[in-house]
């Protein structure tokens, strides 16, 4: 038998399931609910309510959004010839904080990893193959991440977009702005050199 009530037990439980979350912070987080204002408590369950109703992923893109197509995709004022592709919806902020990208994303909600079983079909790969389908797409940039896996996608992803004769770019990877080269390791310091510029 649990060492909480049931409704207890039940939240702890369903906390649980989060990224992140032990089953001691699990319990932080119910005695903080249940120690919270009714009011405080109720915002959060509809918060999570509402999330659910209303938001969706893009049909052109798979970004999450209210309105179907995202912002971006509708926009006339972006560059829909240029697509950018994502692991994650997360990603998609990091680039619009740089305030110097204006074509539009793809969002592949995960990267392809043959040890967690994850192939290019578990991918949302099929519409971004339909977008440049039409010969108006002039670039994508594959923005996966620089691990094995995110490699091995964008490695799969030129592989079935150069078929469409369009401009395929992979983002440069080497050391990060305001560290020092000193400290950089062979890989990081090799892809720095290979992403090399003309200046
Ligand atoms: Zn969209």
């Amino acid at each position: 038998m649990s060492r909480f009530a049931e409704p207890m037990a039940r939240l702890i439980d369903e906390l649980k399931k989060l990224p992140g979350v032990g089953s001691k912070s699990a319990q932080r987080f119910a005695f903080h609910i249940l120690r919270a204002t009714e009011e405080d408590a109720m915002a959060l369950a509809a918060a999570i309510q509402a999330l659910k109703a209303t938001l969706r992923l893009c049909s052109i893109c798979n970004n999450i959004t209210d309105v179907d197509p995202c912002s971006y995709c509708s926009s006339p004022t972006r560059n829909q010839r240029l697509i950018c592709v994502v692991e994650e919806p997360t990603n998609v902020a990091v680039i619009e904080k740089t305030r110097h990208y204006n074509g539009v994303y793809h969002v592949l909600h995960g990267s392809i990893s043959p040890i967690h079983g994850i192939g290019p079909e578990q991918l949302r790969i099929g519409n971004l193959l339909t977008r440049v389908g039409d010969g108006q797409v002039e670039e994508v940039i594959l923005a996966t991440n620089p691990t094995i896996e995110g490699e091995a996608t964008a490695t799969y992803l030129c592989g079935q977009l150069r078929r469409s004769g369009l401009k395929v770019t992979r983002i440069a990877t080497g050391i990060p702005a305001g560290s020092d080269i000193e400290y950089a390791d062979e890989v990081t310091m090799l892809k720095a050199i290979e992403g090399r510029r003309e200046l």
